[in-house]
């Protein structure tokens, strides 16, 4: 382990570190001080290889100058102006781009678009415009929001109620009004399945359930990640969001998508909603959104839900809900060079062409120590290990730092662990990748 700080390192003390044991990190740090392409560098000097896209966001691979450029020349021309009551071109531009990503026409897509600073800001964001549509269109009694189990959803207090992972909620109170679905993972059903698992579409009829239970005229909306992605990638069962979508419609009840992380190609199409071919009502994004470049998000809206609020008194503001950093400039620069870098390099729908070499190498894991389950979609994986019984979350950690001191950066979830790396990967990293896992996993007790 690297436990002598590096010359010039700075002192380590003052920055609380978020989502990290810090007495823990700060004894032994694991430093990253440049990236290009496929790799970081390690403040040893050491090319670490980007198992993760960054934290699922570089999608377009690292140091890419077209950015650079581009959110320098915004900042020289326009640093900043507000986007409430005021506008400036960019963020207008930038709107129509995200608006005409998605295919078919104008009733097909969710064509309006709200900025936030995060995947966290787009959650809320998203189930606050749920609860308000419904009060402008009438049914004011729909305030109850539904999420899942082993959901993540950012760490607002909104995206916290409706998440799942019980660790991020246990400290913190919660909105009232909100009840969970349960998780979709059945290891004894659908261990190591490839793409989608084919158990499970009937959990989506825990909303009819609910639906029955507290009224449907309660429930504003139902929130889900389409592939789980922060408690280690759980691809939906077949035929499980469309389940989710159909009872959603009987109800009245509005389906959001939190794309956060697979938007942006992650899975071989833009959006997941293109994948799965199943259309929400409101869409969260971020992360892919700049290539990770500079902090935003998009939320995305379909016209019925937007236009509800067009028709109130004239002058009145529609939504009471806005940040200073709304459509910042300079992120807008970020996202714009960033969607020219996708189209141009044809990155939405690389994860697709790669899935099949990417599964294969990633499922050759199976059969090594403590190996419980292998999943994998698009360009995201998972490899669950078997807990340790007096220390949970030990084996996957141990297996994080291993990887990262022979050069792969993973990301650690419990004892999960998962990848996705950036889209631009190609057969080579794959190999060198699954190497450095493989013998990680070899060495584990
Ligand atoms: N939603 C999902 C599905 C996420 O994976 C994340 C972050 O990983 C978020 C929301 C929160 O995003 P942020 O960390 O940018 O607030």
């Amino acid at each position: 382990m690297t436990t002598t700080p590096r010359p010039n390192a700075p002192p380590l003390d003052s920055f609380w570190m978020p989502f990290t044991a810090n007495r823990e990190f700060k004894a032994a740090p694991r430093m990253l001080v440049s990236a290009e392409g496929m790799y970081y560098r390690s403040d040893d000097d050491r090319p670490v290889l980007d198992g993760t896209a960054g934290l699922w966001c570089v999608n377009a691979g690292h140091g890419r100058r077209q950015i650079a450029e581009a959110v320098e020349r915004q900042l020289k021309t326009l640093d900043y102006a507000p986007a409430l009551q005021m506008g400036h071109p960019v963020v207008f531009e930038l709107a129509e781009r995200l608006a005409a990503l998605q295919p078919g026409g104008p009733e097909a897509r969710l064509d309006r678009i709200f900025f936030t600073n995060s995947g966290s800001e787009s959650v809320d964001t998203a189930l606050k415009i749920a609860q308000a549509y419904h009060r402008v269109a009438g049914q004011p009694s729909r305030t109850r929001l539904i999420g899942r189990e082993r959901g993540y959803h950012g760490v607002g207090f909104g995206g916290i109620s409706v998440g799942g992972m019980v660790n991020n909620r246990r400290a913190f109170s919660t909105l009232h009004g909100v009840d969970h679905l349960r998780h979709t993972q059945d290891l004894a059903k659908n261990a190591f399945s490839r793409g989608q698992p084919l158990h499970g579409a009937d959990l989506a009829d825990d909303l009819e359930r609910m639906a029955a239970l507290h009224g449907a005229d309660t429930i504003a909306a139902v929130i889900v990640e389409p592939v789980a992605g922060s408690t280690g990638v759980l691809p939906p069962p077949v035929g499980y969001l469309q389940r989710l979508r159909t009872i959603c419609d009987r109800h009245g009840i509005l389906l959001i998508f939190d794309e956060v992380i697979t938007g942006f190609g992650r899975l071989g199409a833009t959006f997941a909603t293109d994948w799965f071919g199943v259309k929400p009502d409101i869409m969260a994004t971020a992360k892919g959104l700049t290539n990770g470049a500079l902090p935003m998000g998009a939320v995305f809206v379909s016209r019925p839900v937007f236009d509800a609020f067009m028709q109130g008194q004239d002058g009145m503001i529609d939504l009471f809900h806005g940040y200073t950093y709304t459509g910042h400039p300079a992120a807008c620069a970020a996202a714009s060079a960033t969607l020219d870098i996708y189209e141009d390099e044809e990155l939405f729908t690389r994860a697709k062409d790669l899935s099949g070499l990417w599964e294969d190498a990633i499922h050759s894991l199976r059969g090594l120590p403590h190996v419980v389950d292998i999943r994998t979609i698009g360009l995201m994986a998972a490899i669950e290990l078997d807990p340790r019984e007096v220390a949970p979350t030990r084996r996957g950690y141990e297996v994080f730092v291993d990887c990262f001191e022979n050069g792969l950066l993973t990301r650690l979830t419990g004892d999960t662990i998962a990848l996705s790396p950036p889209l631009i990967v190609e057969e080579k990293h794959i190999d060198e990748l699954v190497q450095i896992l493989s013998n990680a996993l070899k060495r584990l007790s």
